[in-house]
Parts: C-alpha cells; sequence; structure tokens
C-alpha cells in the first residue's frame, strides 16, 4: 500500500492486535460440499466455512478497546439513559441536525422515514439507492429513481467522483414528478455504484435542487467518513480540511442523514436518524416507540450507543482513513495486474470484479457475478458478494431475465480485520483462478422469493 508519507512507502495498518481470532482454512472439496448444502448462496454459507469473509463491511469491525471499555461502563436504563446523551452529543456534534433518533441498523432508519412521508405513486430520485432502501420504497408503492452520471455505469471511467448525481437529469425528474417527490437521497459513498464517491461540488448542486424544488434531501450518510475522505484527497481546494469539517458541510446541505452505523460507525449494530425537520419528529417518534423502542435507545442496548459514540469519531481519524482507502486501491491494482477487470478507480470500502468482462463466455442469464463469486469460494475461501443480476436483475413478463446493468462481485472489506499479509495471500491465489477462467459455468436460480432475493435465493450450476 502506497502512502504520501515521504519517509515510507508503505501505509500501515494503524493499530496493534489486542484480541485475534483463528482463521478456518477448508480444502477445495471440503468447500465443494459446503455450497452444495448452501444451494450456491454465499448468504447460506456458515462464517466457520469461509477463510476471508468480504460478504460485506457492514457490522463486521473489529471493535477498538476503547468501544469495548466505553461499553462496560453504558448505563442501561430505559428512559433518558447516560449513554443515549453521550451519543445524542457525538451525532449532533458531527451532523449539525438538532434531532437523533437511534435505530437498530440503517434499514430501520429508512423504513421509519419512508413508511412515515413516503406513499404509493411517489417518486424518490438518488444517485443509486442501496439493496435495503429501493426494497423499503417500493415496499410502499414507490418508485425508486437512480440518477447516477453515465460515468458511474462504466466500470473503466477513471472519474474521480463516480458516485455523483447526473444534476441535469435530476432537474428534469424533479419537474416531471412534480408534487409526487415527497423526499430526494443521495449515498455517500455510492455503495451500489461500486463505493464511489460523491463530490462536494455535486451535492452543493443537488441541494440547490431539491431546495427549489422544496424537496426535502435526505442523505444515506452510511460511509459520510470515506467519502469526506475522497473529497479531501481529490477535490480541488479541500486537502487542508479535515474530513469531520467536509464532513459537517454534506451534513449542513440536507434535511435529514439516515445511517447505519455498522459501516462509518465502526460498529457491529446501529443506526440513527438525524434531522433539522422538526415537523418529521412526531410521527417519526411515534413509528418509533411502536416497532423499535423508546427514543433514548431505539432497538439498542445502551453499550451498543456507547460503541457508536465512540467508533463515529475513531472513523474520521485521518490516519485510520488513510489506511482504508488505500487497502481497496492496493487489492484492485493486485487484481489488475494478474488479470482480474475491476470496477476504476476502486470505492472507499470494497473492490467489485468484473465478471462480464472477466467472463465473457457467459451470458447475464447465465449469471457471471454469481459463478464468479463461487470460484473465489471454491478457490480461496474468499466469500464476496454479487451485485449483478442475482441482486437487481428482474424476471420480465415472459419469463426472461432483464439483467442488471453491471455484473460485479463485491469484496467488501471488514474494518481494521485482515492485514495486508492477507490480502497478499489472496492476490497469489487469484492467479489460479484467471488460469481457469474459460472453464468456469454459469448458474441458474432455482428457488427465489420476492423480495431481497439475493439473501435467501437458491442456485445450480449450469
Ligand atoms: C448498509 C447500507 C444500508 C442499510 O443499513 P443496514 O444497517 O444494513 O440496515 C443503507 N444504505 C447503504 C448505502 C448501506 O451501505
Amino acid at each position: 500500500m502506497t502512502t504520501t508519507d515521504p519517509e515510507h512507502r508503505t501505509v500501515i495498518e494503524p493499530f496493534k492486535v489486542k484480541v485475534m481470532e483463528p482463521l478456518p482454512f477448508r480444502s477445495r472439496p471440503e468447500r465443494e460440499r459446503v455450497l452444495e448444502t448452501a444451494g450456491w448462496n454465499l448468504f447460506l454459507v456458515p462464517a466457520r466455512e469461509v477463510t476471508f469473509d468480504f460478504l460485506t463491511d457492514s457490522g463486521t469491525t473489529a471493535m477498538s478497546a476503547a468501544q469495548w471499555a466505553a461499553m462496560m461502563v453504558a448505563d442501561e436504563s430505559y428512559a433518558g439513559s447516560r449513554s443515549f446523551e453521550r451519543f445524542e452529543a457525538v451525532v449532533h456534534e458531527l451532523t449539525g441536525f438538532p434531532h437523533v433518533i437511534p435505530t437498530h441498523q440503517g434499514r430501520a432508519a429508512e423504513r421509519l422515514v419512508f413508511s412515515t412521508l413516503v406513499k404509493a405513486g411517489d417518486v424518490v430520485p438518488s444517485n443509486n439507492h442501496f439493496d435495503t432502501t429501493r426494497a423499503n420504497l417500493e415496499h410502499l408503492g414507490a418508485t425508486a429513481l437512480d440518477l447516477v452520471i453515465p460515468e458511474g455505469r462504466d466500470p473503466r471511467s477513471l472519474h474521480p467522483f463516480k458516485g455523483n448525481i447526473d444534476l441535469a437529469r435530476l432537474e428534469a425528474c424533479c419537474r416531471e414528478h412534480a408534487g409526487r417527490i415527497p423526499l430526494g437521497m443521495i449515498t455517500i459513498t455510492n455503495n451500489t455504484g461500486g463505493g464511489q464517491p460523491v463530490s462536494l461540488a455535486n451535492l452543493r448542486g443537488a441541494a440547490a435542487i431539491y431546495r427549489s424544488h422544496g424537496i426535502p434531501f435526505v442523505i444515506d450518510a452510511c460511509r459520510f467518513a470515506e467519502n469526506a475522505w475522497f473529497i479531501k484527497v481529490r477535490e480541488p481546494g479541500q486537502l487542508e480540511r479535515t474530513p469531520r469539517q467536509i464532513a459537517r458541510e454534506v451534513f449542513d446541505l440536507a434535511d435529514a442523514a439516515l445511517m447505519s452505523g455498522k459501516k462509518d460507525g465502526m460498529s457491529n449494530i446501529g443506526g440513527f436518524i438525524a434531522t433539522r425537520r422538526s415537523e418529521w419528529m412526531p410521527a417519526l417518534r411515534s413509528l418509533l416507540i411502536l416497532t423499535e423502542g423508546f427514543p433514548t435507545y431505539g432497538g439498542l442496548a445502551a453499550r451498543d450507543l456507547e460503541a457508536l459514540a465512540v467508533g463515529l469519531e475513531e472513523g474520521l481519524d485521518e490516519r485510520y482513513l488513510e489506511y482504508r482507502v488505500a487497502v481497496s486501491r492496493y487489492m484492485a491494482d493486485g487484481l489488475v495486474r494478474r488479470g482480474m477487470p475491476v470496477m476504476q478507480p476502486p470505492g472507499g470500502h470494497a473492490v467489485y470484479l468484473d465478471a462480464r468482462e472477466f467472463l465473457p463466455h457467459l451470458s447475464p442469464a447465465q449469471l457471471p457475478a454469481q459463478a464468479l463469486a463461487c470460484e473465489l469460494y471454491l478457490a480461496l475461501g474468499v466469500r464476496g458478494c454479487e451485485i449483478g443480476s442475482v441482486m437487481f436483475g428482474k424476471t420480465g413478463p415472459d419469463g426472461q431475465l432483464v439483467p442488471a446493468a453491471l455484473e460485479l462481485v463485491r469484496l467488501a472489506f471488514p474494518r481494521r480485520v485482515y492485514t495486508q499479509a492477507h490480502c497478499d495471500y489472496i492476490l497469489e491465489g487469484i492467479e489460479g483462478v484467471v488460469a481457469r477462467k474459460d472453464a468456469l459455468r454459469g448458474m441458474r436460480i432455482v428457488e427465489e422469493p420476492p423480495f431481497l432475493r439475493h439473501f435467501t435465493a437458491r442456485f445450480a450450476p449450469l
């Protein structure tokens, strides 16, 4: 990993290990039996069978000694606990939003906000909606519109802010659907579009458009710290600012933020809604109490609030963020050097392997990204996540697959968990996968549920 530090060439893990967990190792035949049993769905594979778990960076963070210490002194009072006060103060200071509602994770924040503001027939634009965001909106009968810039759909474009929303299309959308847009969103970083950052200029532009149409602007803020780091190092004039200052300017542009604490909250569970819209609070609070918990814990233990309060600060540390972003760059460069195409430039939390380019002999209906994800597991014990036609494809009225725009396998990196030696070991193993690629077979879906099918569908090799 390369650093900007003139004295050194390596970005090191900026921490030392205090508690360790052994890695499980399995043979290829053992993994074959595991996949068979799991219906070739990596979500259904037990973690004890996985050597390197890159399924998600969500909730998989290694917590710090400071977080564990804070959990021990948590105040588990039902109402008005000290831990809530601490959590609220940290979120308030970070975002500037006066109202803070804890939730058990990000999708609970989505459900609360959407079910109080969005109705059937409404339209909600974003750069790209994350899968739970889309599913929560579609569940209400609303349309989730993706308006990312064209470069964001091109795996080879080197645009520095491929998560940007297309401002011209956003303006047109706001006119076309006037009166039917209860809120507008932007996801930072753009997870579904490859973990790509959104520039400050673009966020300012989108906020101005939403404001001019009287549409509340809600930020899906899961990776606000990584996004702030990219703004710092890539956007002209931002290098001297701290990630915290940049993040604060971003939140100042919006009416509300939805957060999964399992990402840049550096925690294993938790989330929140933060907003300046006082008029939203009565309905949000009522629904919160009905389905999540009292407003001072929102479905979490107070110790989780403590972990989040500490984690939100740690996630903004510059040494940590430099290392964090270096991980995906290091993996992406290593993969490309060995003949595995990846989406460029790499995102903050993950690298995205381009299965369509890697396996040109498979059509989208043969689910190339699912096939590649299974092969990475069989060959290396690496668990990635299909982000392609399994996750975003649709079954058309004629029963034919309407493919997704991209066929990707995401390797998402848990925070502070794996080391550079782990990365090197995986990169060596990729050479074998590249050598065998012409022999890789496609997959078909055997069984699927109506929503979020990638979690539970079962597959079979062709
Ligand atoms: C993870 C995620 C969510 C949902 O959060 P959960 O804590 O998993 O419910 C929403 N949006 C984005 C961009 C995410 O990455």
